[in-house]
């Protein structure tokens, strides 16, 4: 195994702490998974070397292009630019429908890796025009000890900005350098309740999630809220109006919160979202005080 540290995108990861025996407890995701010598963590993306904590996918790009800012989504953050758009492999959740299952279902492979040092995506950007860098396609916050020097380098150059489409799983810690690293805007996601959670995604504790979307605003980033509603999931009355309270509690009128329709994939197979739900959905969120709802993902595309 220790032959790994002689690739470029096996790194020492940033965010973690050394426990007994050798174990180490890994500090990037709230799943905090504690990991022993030889293993790796949920993600299959961290793994304990000797005692040491490495990342599998520092620099790893599975897909890169630009893109139009409003396919992330991102309705009220830098209008009709693009920015340069980039992923890695794998996720730190497991939900049964994931729209990006081709990427975010692949385990990495250090030995087939293309590694991309952060000062060629920044030069790449620059040559395409683009205006920001985004994180999106997969989880992006197990890019983070890459995505903070690339953040770093590329405010210095002159891109304007810079942000995550995430699941909002990540740690204080880490949402908080990757702010002082530029990154200045945020797309969070919000499945539905703990239970949602538990039953379809593999765990997770939804108010960690709030947490960040509060402290992402609190920190002065654009927060924008996508809430895919899934068939006969989280698409009932008191699930809706339970993600619509709580974005009016956690992060106000004035953010932006989406209602995305879902479509069949990965391991599930319930029918697309009925149109009228979405509608009804927008309907219950302007009523409550919303400011800008929004329905989206009319068709299926890849974001
Ligand atoms: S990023 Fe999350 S899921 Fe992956 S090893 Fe770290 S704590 Fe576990």
């Amino acid at each position: 195994m220790s032959e790994l540290t002689s690739y470029p995108t096996v790194r020492e990861a940033e965010f973690y702490e050394k426990l007994s025996n050798g174990a180490v407890r890994c500090g990037l995701c709230e799943r905090r998974c504690e990991i022993p010598k030889g293993s790796k963590g949920v993600c299959g993306t961290r793994v304990n070397i000797n005692g040491k904590l490495y990342t599998l996918v520092y620099g790893d790009v599975s897909a890169i292009e630009s893109r139009p800012i409003e396919i992330k989504p991102f309705f009220h953050y830098w209008p009709g630019s693009t920015a340069l758009t980039f992923s890695t492999w794998s996720c730190n959740l497991d939900c049964v429908w994931c729209q990006n299952f081709h990427l975010s279902k692949v385990k990495p492979e250090p030995a087939k890796a293309i590694y991309y040092p952060p000062e060629k995506v920044v030069e790449l950007a620059i040559y395409n025009g683009d205006e920001g860098l985004c994180a999106s396609f997969q989880e992006p916050t197990l890019l983070s000890e890459w995505a903070i020097p690339l953040f770093k380098t590329g405010k210095a150059r002159g891109v304007k900005y810079c942000c995550y489409v995430s699941n909002g799983y990540m740690t204080l810690d880490v949402l908080k350098e990757l702010h002082a690293a530029g990154m200045d805007g945020i797309k969070i996601d919000i499945k539905g309740d703990n239970e949602v959670y538990k039953k379809y995604c593999g765990g997770a504790d939804v108010e960690k999630i709030w947490r960040n979307a509060r402290e992402a605003k609190k920190l002065g980033m654009h927060v924008e809220i996508v809430n895919l509603v899934v068939t006969n999931v989280n698409d009932d009355e008191n699930t809706l109006q339970w993600v619509i309270d709580r974005h009016l509690k956690e992060v106000g009128p004035e953010t932006p919160l989406h209602f995305t329709r879902y479509f069949p994939a990965y391991k599930f197979n319930n029918p697309p979202t009925k149109a009228e739900t979405l509608e009804k959905a927008y309907k219950m969120a302007k009523k409550a005080g919303v400011l800008y709802p929004y329905i989206g993902n009319r068709k299926h595309f890849w974001a």
